[in-house]
């Protein structure tokens, strides 16, 4: 695709950048048939190729109107482009360079300069949301159906919660999140009990909570990069030390996210480096367990006799689309003797998407329900995913529980031990 960046960007680093991805795009259109918002709408402004071109007008110096931000809201960032692009566009990237040109140029309504402030204050926030979550749960039943579920139902930690503070030769630092440990608690502990079976120990790290991705994807990027930096700082002497051989991530979307801190911090010199190497050690809890065979084999086979229950996995667009993991959750439930139901258009987001399920909650709920009756179809007895995000949203409109597929694992050892 040619381009002419206007004066104002194309000197910049970010000018430079996005040019060079709109350049490798050929214009063909496959991305359209993978994209969740295109599928819904049917309008080539909600599809991949639509938004690149807008993305387009809008560095060449075009004007930027409501039209704009209407269809680059719109998108989820699930990536499902990027997995179907013959020509390796980095959509994202792109994305992001627009969004940030964008929200300088056309300003939201005050109603929606609210919402975002109150998602970017208090989400990743855990003693404003913890107890925002307890009086949403005591007003539920007072609360119209379309809020009331939003709002979580009480996690209970199984087996006994909290993580394990078995000491092992081997350490790993699981990030503790920021809405997590208040919306699933079990996941962590769970994660915690399954590694110290395999003789890991698994720690949190005080200081170390929301990764920045939350405040990330509400264009607050300042605010994020100091999210970033608080978790390097955190997690650094850690390394330094020399006591971790990894960190772990148990919500796909933080994953996706820690997995980016060297792209995003790569021109802070003071934390380029720092950032580079934690996010070649960073993995998600899937590709931690897959690392672990045969010895996990051996403990699933012992703790396999009378099991054959019947699960689908969503796997999320973080998972499948941002670190392009795919198929290692499944083959870790298969290997747990669980049946996995099979999933039509596993590709589609759920429309969870960080923040989408509320800034977007008309099409994420029609996403939801759509990725709902493509889990249901197989009529498993539970649902299970990677990603604390698409799990309280599938739950939000799922009478089957909807967990964490490593608490399936966790349960599968206890049963045998
Ligand atoms: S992003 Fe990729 S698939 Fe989409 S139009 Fe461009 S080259 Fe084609
Ligand atoms: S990121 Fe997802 S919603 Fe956005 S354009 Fe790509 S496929 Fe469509």
């Amino acid at each position: 695709m040619q381009t002419h960046l206007a004066d104002f960007i194309k000197d910049t680093p970010a000018g430079r950048e996005a040019d060079a991805i709109l350049r490798s795009c050929v214009h063909c259109g496959f991305c359209n048939a993978t994209c969740p918002t295109f599928q819904l709408l049917g309008d080539e402004l909600d599809g991949p190729r639509g938004r690149i071109y807008l993305i387009k007008e809008m560095l060449e110096g075009q004007p930027v109107t409501a039209r704009t931000q209407l269809h680059l809201d719109r998108c989820l960032t699930c990536r499902a482009c990027e997995s179907t692009c013959p020509s390796g566009v980095n959509y994202h990237r792109l994305y992001e360079i627009g969004r940030a040109v964008m929200e300088q140029r056309v300003p939201r309504s005050l109603a929606a300069r609210a919402k975002r402030s109150l998602l970017r204050e208090a989400l990743p926030r855990r003693w404003m949301f913890k107890p925002a979550v307890r009086i949403g749960q005591l007003l539920r039943p007072l609360l119209p159906d379309m809020l009331a579920e939003k709002v979580p139902m009480p996690a209970g930690t199984r087996l006994g919660g909290g993580l394990r503070p078995a000491a092992h030769p081997r350490r790993m630092v699981v990030l503790a999140g920021c809405v997590q440990p208040t919306l699933a608690p079990n996941t962590n502990a769970a994660t915690a009990r399954v590694l110290d079976r395999l003789g890991i120990e698994l720690i949190e790290v005080a200081g170390a909570a929301c990764c920045g991705a939350l405040r990330h994807h509400l264009d607050a990027r300042e605010q994020a990069l100091d999210d970033m930096r608080r978790v390097i700082d955190a997690w650094w002497p850690e390394l330094e030390r020399g006591r971790v051989e990894g960190f772990v991530m148990t919500a796909s979307g933080c994953g996706g996210h820690v997995r980016e801190y060297a792209a995003l911090l790569k021109h802070d010199s003071a934390y380029a480096d720092k950032a580079a190497r934690i996010s070649a050690m960073t993995h998600d809890a899937s590709e931690v367990l897959a690392a672990e065979q045969p010895r996990l084999l051996e403990l699933l086979r012992a703790a396999r006799a009378g099991v054959g229950e019947r699960v689908a996995f969503h796997s999320p667009c973080s998972l499948q689309h941002a670190q392009k993991i795919r198929g290692l959750v499944e083959a870790l439930l298969t290997a747990a003797g669980y049946q996995l139901s099979p999933v039509a258009d596993a590709h589609l987001c759920c429309g969870s998407a960080g923040t989408y399920s509320i800034t977007q909650p008309v099409l994420a709920r029609q996403l939801r329900d759509q990725k709902l009756a493509a889990l249901d179809a197989g009529s498993p007895a539970l649902l299970v995913t990677a990603n604390v995000g698409c799990q309280m949203h599938l739950q939000s409109g799922s009478q089957l529980p909807v967990r964490h597929w490593i608490e399936l694992i966790d349960e599968r050892l206890h049963a045998a031990s």
